[in-house]
């Protein structure tokens, strides 16, 4: 690999987030800007925007992060949630649009990616990562590589089934009793506003635990605790060395760390559990920007390989 660099595209629901990076993973400058959801159209002017913003002459590949499932045959989105991108060809449209090879991937994939490489995960072959925000994401390093499935829409962790029958899932998912309806910052939310007061939000929830609020640390520990029925699940069809839990609801550390790790163990088979580590994410915002910019180097390295 030459010394060459990629741009790194986080887009979010909130806001987009691009940076230069480099093949170990390093960031070399960033922009951010709020996240236009208001059509398609505006939205890829957005990612045009910041894409442009850092193109330069040493750039060789673009990698985008989408909350969404793609298609990694045709390079079409296939569902996409909080964001207007649905039946896009949008791989084909951002190579074209840039003349670079392009690589598009899942929110939560290029996530895991990002912290595999440079992050908690360095060293390992096969880790689990769920983000913790909105919903709960998923995403595989199996065997060394990240894992995709048939089409590429694969590793949607936060959709496993812990409740046969449970709550319903948010959103446009038609599923029940989802990890996402228990353990993302959402459903952290909607319980703690039951539970504590119509202004306690997933944020407030920490902040009260932090506190030693009795109430909060109890519907912490039984966040975690769900989260950890599910984790269990994880290491027994796995068996992954590391499970990382990222997303702006990982503020909540050890109250839900520490509760997932007990139910695990007692979920997992004999001697599984305790052999794998459940670890806070290290890059914070950056995971998903710096894993783009890995399946840029994905997307560069296939280009060079096909004639
Ligand atoms: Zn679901």
């Amino acid at each position: 690999m030459s010394a060459s660099k990629v741009i790194g595209v986080d887009v979010g629901g909130t806001k987009i987030l691009a940076g230069v990076v480099d093949a170990d993973g390093n960031v070399f400058e960033k922009v951010q800007i709020p996240s236009p959801t208001a059509s398609s159209e505006a939205l890829l002017a957005g990612i045009d925007q910041v894409i442009m913003d850092l193109l330069s002459e040493e750039i060789a590949a673009i990698g985008i992060g989408i909350p969404a499932s793609i298609d990694q045959r045709s390079g079409v989105v296939l569902s996409s949630v909080n964001l207007p991108l649905q039946g896009l060809h949008f791989r084909q449209r951002m190579s074209e649009r840039f003349e670079l090879p392009v690589g598009i991937d899942n929110d939560a994939n290029v996530a895991a990616i990002g912290e595999w490489k440079a992050g908690v995960g360095r060293g390992t072959s096969d880790l689990v990562m769920l983000t913790l925000g909105t919903g709960v994401g998923g995403g595989l390093i199996l065997g060394g590589k990240p894992y995709r499935g048939s089409v590429g829409a694969g590793a949607e962790l936060g959709h496993m089934v812990i409740l046969h029958n449970g709550p319903p899932c948010y959103g446009d998912c038609s599923g029940h009793g989802h990890l996402e309806a228990f353990a993302s910052g959402h459903a952290a939310a909607i319980a703690a506003r039951d539970q504590l007061g119509p202004d306690v939000d997933s944020r407030k929830l920490v902040e009260l635990g932090k506190s030693g609020d009795e109430r909060a640390l109890a519907l912490l520990h039984r966040i975690g605790d769900h989260l950890g029925s599910a984790l269990g699940s994880m290491v027994n069809i796995f068996n992954p060395e590391l499970i990382v839990i990222g997303g702006g609801f990982a503020a909540a550390g050890e109250f839900i760390l520490a509760p997932a790790r007990e139910r695990m163990v007692v979920e997992s088979l004999d001697g599984l559990g305790d052999m794998t580590r459940v670890v806070a994410a290290e890059l914070g915002s950056n995971a998903g920007m710096i894993g783009a910019g890995f399946v840029a180097f994905e997307a560069l390295e296939s280009a060079a390989a096909t004639p």
